[in-house]
Parts: C-alpha cells; structure tokens; sequence
C-alpha cells in the first residue's frame, strides 16, 4: 500500500494517516457516497485503522448514512490545538458538515450560500482541523463532478488515489471521462471504477438492465485499470434499507451480493 501521502506539507492531523483515497463521480445520485462509506467499513472490518471524510458541504450525506452509536460523542474540540473529535462508528472515525454545520467553528456560514472557494477553504479546515491519529485509510467521498475542491485537495494536500464511481447511463459517459481526465492531470492514480446500479435481479432471478447495458469496459479502458479492478454492484433494495437504518450495507446485510462485491473493491485499496 502506498504510504507517499505524507507530503512536507502535510498538517499536524495528517501526519500518521497512511493513504488519502478520493471517492468521486461525474453526478450526483449515482450512489459515491454509498460507496465510500461501504469501502470505509469493509476496510475496518478487515482490521484497517479508517477515517472517512464528506466533503461534499452542499449536500452532506454521512450523518444520514451512518447513525451515531447512541450515546457517542458528538464532534467536541480540544481546547489547546482546537483539532476537531471526530464521532466513531464500527471502528470508523467519521466527518462531516453535517455534523459541525451548527457547533464548531467551521460551520458559522450556511452551505445554502456559499460560493466555490468557501466551499474548498470548509473542505481543508475539516480535512487539516480534525484529529485523525493514526489512519491506514482516509477516504474523502469527494463532491460530484469536478470542483474547486478536488483542485484545493489535490494542492493542500496530494490524495494517494481514487476510486471512480459511475452508473450505466450513456449520457453520463463524456462526464465520467472528464472526471478521469481531472485525476490524470491532477496525477492521481485511479485504483478501482465501481459501476453501480449496474442491473437488477428480479425474484425470478431474470436480470434486467434499467439503466442501460454496462458502460464499464469503456471507463475501465479509459481509466487504464486491469479488469479485475472494475466493479459492478446491483440495484439492491438492501442498499435502501440500510441507508433508512443508518448502517452500511456490509455491516446490515453482509451476505449479500453488494457487500461481497464492495468487499472484493476494498482489497485493491
Ligand atoms: P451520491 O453520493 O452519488 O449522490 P448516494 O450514495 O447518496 O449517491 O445514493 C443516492 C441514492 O441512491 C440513495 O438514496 C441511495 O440509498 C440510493 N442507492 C445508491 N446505490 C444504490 C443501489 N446500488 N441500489 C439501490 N439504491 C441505491
């Protein structure tokens, strides 16, 4: 595993964290932060240190994503460094707009009104601001699209690698290949394409294909990964339930299709 994140540069919390591996997509809904957070506790189930960072600030999915432990903490800061407690789940050090939008001193402005550059400087503060300690994996589920703040991150910070996340749609096909061109000209190595909503198994166990026939032979070739870097997940009503729950997919239905898949993605990282 690479463990070239620690640029000179690197802030005091990030000194022990080993990789820092972007989640990103050309849209949004095509399931990032889905990913991310699976990706996130299929790692720690595997006895990886993890943190995981939302930094999309507009819309932060990661407090409805993952329910806090009843009686965990929410984010405190430390008075002498003023370094951000991030609240853990399963292992999983976690963090979010969401979780500081109305307490810490990140979060005095609204998402609602912020402007690109806002939006980038809220991004470092909670990357740079929160106590990771010692990480074997940040993961940043990245906002969708290509923004100011993957430019910012890549300039702070340097990321280790990405993850790229697509759907099967054809319209979304030039998008997905401009988010790969950023990473390429950003010189960050792409490990894995995960192509969600890819088909649906019917109870019959017929397959159908909502979306569109796959799109990942094009993206994978694009993305210059081996094929066994290419991942499809299924339209998985499990998905669904365990978003309404609050616990990731591999934690509420572990032998399912979706977790074994997310499982096999998490060992390339
Ligand atoms: P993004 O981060 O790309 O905006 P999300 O991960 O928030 O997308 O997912 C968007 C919605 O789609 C959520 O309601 C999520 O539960 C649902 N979803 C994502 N992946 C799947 C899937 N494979 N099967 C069923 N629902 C899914």
């Amino acid at each position: 595993r690479p463990s070239s994140f620690l640029g000179r540069g690197a802030p005091e919390s990030l000194q022990h964290v080993g990789s820092v591996l972007g989640v990103s997509s050309c849209k949004g809904g095509v399931g990032k932060s889905t990913v991310a957070v699976n990706l996130a506790f299929a790692l720690a189930e595997r006895g990886a240190r993890v943190g995981l960072l939302d930094a999309d600030i507009h819309g932060p999915s990661l407090p409805s994503l993952v329910a806090l432990e009843e009686g965990a903490l929410p984010v405190t800061q430390r008075q002498d460094n003023k370094l951000l407690r991030p609240p853990q789940v399963g292992g999983v050090k976690l963090m979010s707009y969401g979780f500081v939008a109305k307490g810490a001193s990140v979060g005095k402005v609204s998402a609602a009104v912020m402007r690109g550059p806002m939006v980038s400087k809220v991004v470092t503060q909670l990357l740079s601001g929160t106590e990771w300690g010692d990480l074997d994996y940040l993961l940043v589920d990245l906002p969708p699209g290509t923004s100011d703040v993957h430019l910012t991150m890549c300039q702070t910070f340097s990321l280790t690698a990405a993850v790229v996340v697509t759907t099967p749609q054809r319209l979304s096909r030039v998008d997905v290949f401009k988010g790969i061109d950023m990473w390429n000209e950003l010189k960050v190595p792409v490990l894995a394409v995960v192509e969600n909503m890819a088909y649906f198994k019917d109870p019959r166990g017929e397959v159908h294909h909502p979306f569109g026939k796959t799109q990942l032979e094009a993206v994978r070739e694009y993305c210059r990964v081996p094929s066994d870097a290419a991942f499809r997940l299924p339209i998985d009503e499990g998905v669904t339930d365990a978003c309404d729950q609050g616990v990731p997919i591999v934690v509420h239905r572990p032998q399912s299709e979706t977790a074994a898949v997310i499982r096999e993605a998490a060992k390339l990282l």
